[in-house]
């Protein structure tokens, strides 16, 4: 942390810093506050303030603490500080480009493979990633009470036996408290034919602080859990991620991550390197790297794929396999990931050598 940066909140002593429901109580919501932090103007007008009613901003003190306020370009401020281009550069783009809505049996439940689940327990999150491809939730107050939905969930898991594997994703499902979390978890792992739990959750990079002793101590009940994050830039790996992700992993919880590509973010050989090494040493399995997608009100981050492709050949070149995630992009419906792999020319060239092994790879 920056030196003083905790004394620009009320009540900030460091005791409190290190508390997420506190980190969660003085999240920066407004672009006046945010100025008055980072002590320089950011944007503003009516163009934002519109913007801002679509797509409201909320960052924790720890991952502002982590922006550079002399640039303009950070890459951490690109994700979390809302930009006007997220409605002038997608208008014609959809909401939900993987069709979720869709494939809900019940609602807030996504089937989109059958043996496989994924529950949005929540609309919230710590901070709100402009790059998000669920952005249409972040307005969306669930009218139900959570255990009402969940109740609905659990009952079509347990009467659908092919399913095996159930993810809890949102919003961002440790933004619960420990209780409700307890119960969901307990629910799931209760229904015989559901073999692994999994949690997808962005805190370990936003609010580290979340990830508590008694948490891990729950988490720790409902193995096999795995633990999927999202890491985007080097600049988020700090002592406390790691610290975060050694509680996850010290519980038996093996943790991965799943990273987006972003444009001024981590699409530079330099950065991606950068990244996926500080996962390494945190013993976080570099999982997948998605292509962006195509959702409103995030085309600016978009790439095309053969930047990523020409990424992914560097990254070969420069990483070591344990640490290079598998570039997908996600497809609609029941399509799924599909690799994305750099048949790059010394590639090709590679694999002719063999070609009795690899017939028709062209
Ligand atoms: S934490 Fe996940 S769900 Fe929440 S805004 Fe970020 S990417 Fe979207």
């Amino acid at each position: 942390m920056r030196n003083n940066f905790v004394s620009r909140f009320p009540d900030g002593t460091s005791r409190n810093w290190r508390d997420w429901r506190w980190q969660l109580r003085h999240r920066v919501t407004s672009l006046s506050a945010l100025a008055g932090i980072l002590e320089r103007p950011v944007g503003d007008g009516a163009e934002l303030r519109r913007l801002m009613s679509l797509y409201p901003m909320a960052i924790t003190p720890y991952y502002l603490s982590l922006i550079k306020p002399d640039d303009d370009q950070d890459p951490l401020a690109l994700q979390c500080v809302p930009d006007t281009r997220e409605v002038e550069c997608s208008a014609d783009l959809a909401d939900d480009p993987l069709g979720e809505d869709r494939s809900m049996p019940v609602p807030n439940l996504v089937q989109r493979y059958p043996d496989r689940v994924l529950a949005i327990v929540t609309h919230r999150c710590a901070t709100y990633c402009r790059h998000c491809n669920r952005k249409r939730f972040w307005k969306t107050s669930q009218a139900s009470s959570w255990k009402s939905r969940l109740t609905a969930m659990v009952r079509y898991v347990s009467e659908t036996p092919k399913i095996r594997e159930v993810i809890l994703s949102g919003g961002d499902p440790l933004m619960l408290d420990d209780a409700s979390l307890e119960w969901i978890l307990s629910a799931f792992a209760s229904i015989p034919h559901v073999e692994v739990l999994r949690i997808g959750s962005r805190v370990p990079a936003v609010l580290p602080m979340r990830i508590t002793g008694n948490l891990c101590r729950i988490l720790k009940r409902y193995r096999p859990l795995w633990f999927n994050t999202q890491f985007n830039h080097p600049a988020e790996i700090t002592p406390d991620a790691a610290r975060a992700c050694n509680r996850i992993q010290e519980a038996g919880i093996p943790v991965s991550n799943q990273s987006v590509l972003l444009q001024g973010v981590n699409d530079s050989p330099d950065a991606m390197q950068d990244l996926l090494n500080g996962l390494q040493k945190m013993s976080v399995r570099p999982y997948y790297l998605f292509h962006c997608e195509p959702a409103r009100g995030c085309n600016h981050f978009r790439t095309d794929v053969r930047t990523g492709l020409k990424l992914m050949e560097k990254l070969h070149q420069r990483c070591s396999g344990l640490a290079l995630p598998q570039y997908v992009a996600d497809l609609p419906g029941r399509e799924g990931k599909v690799p994305l792999w750099p048949l790059s020319q010394p590639i090709k060239n590679a694999l002719r050598k063999h070609q009795d092994f690899f017939d028709n790879f062209e």
